[in-house]
């Protein structure tokens, strides 16, 4: 590991830290769209912010979009928010590889209607950092803990967990697992998100000669752009250790 340049460094903020791409993705014209799959831009660009496309069905309150920005829980990383032409999204819902956006039932779209799409960008850059801080611990307690088993993953905004079965105290690990993080984090490695089987619509994140690891979240382009962390132990009983991962700018005291 190298530590490279700092281009990308991130400033102290709670707030998203990296400019958001903006693009028109989408000059297909109404009648010229085919329905299909959603595209999940949000995996190819997880750095777009808003975009145009067009709605492919609507089901009542239910509608789905031709492509997507708009992450839908899965993988224990939370649904972005944000709106669909200017009405906000209530609930994004993974059902197989499509992706159900529920709004108020008064919504007026139609199937064919182009529509901007937007997302809380802040919210969503806390996500991937909160996601790929999570990963790395995982990864590591993986390594450092023999007989350790995870039961459970949750990215939420403001903090990231991890619950693992096991009879010893995990903060025992917080020290080797904390400076082993942060020194992949300030090596600013290269992040891979990628297919291993497109029909399927499964990915993984890889950094080559660390790990190879089967997900289907939206990851950072480098490490470095997670920044400093700060991890917390939780005893949550019946043999459960839980981790809990902040930023250290949004760590609680
Ligand atoms: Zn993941």
């Amino acid at each position: 590991m190298s530590i490279a340049s700092i281009v990308s460094h991130p400033t102290n903020t709670c707030q998203g830290r990296s400019t958001p791409n903006c693009a028109i993705r989408n000059k297909t014209s109404v009648s010229g769209y085919t329905c299909g799959m959603t595209e999940k831009i949000f995996w190819s660009d997880p750095y777009l912010s808003a975009l145009d496309t067009l709605v492919t069905a609507v089901d009542s309150d239910t509608i789905q979009l031709k492509e997507t920005i708009f992450y839908a829980f899965s993988g224990g990383q939370e649904s972005d928010s944000g709106t669909i032409g200017g009405y906000p999204v209530q609930t994004a819902t993974k059902v197989g590889t499509d992706i159900h956006y529920r709004l108020a039932p008064d919504h007026p779209l139609r199937t064919g209607d182009a529509v901007h799409v937007e997302i809380d960008w802040p919210r969503r850059y806390a996500l991937m950092r909160l996601h790929f801080a999570a990963e790395l611990v995982l990864e590591l307690v993986s390594r450092e803990v023999t007989a350790i088993e995870k039961v459970g993953a949750h990215i939420a905004q403001d903090k990231a967990r991890i619950d693992f079965k096991t009879t010893e105290n995990i903060s025992a690990y917080f020290p080797i697992v904390s400076a082993k993080a942060q020194a992949i984090i300030e090596a600013d490695l290269p992040i891979i998100s990628a297919f291993s089987d497109e029909a399927a619509q499964r990915r993984y994140w890889e950094i080559p000669d660390f790990a190879r690891v089967p997900c289907g979240g939206t990851h950072l382009r480098s490490t470095r752009e997670v920044g400093g962390i700060r991890l917390k132990r939780k005893n949550v009983g019946k043999g459960t250790e839980r981790i809990e991962i902040y930023l250290a700018e949004c760590s609680p005291s």
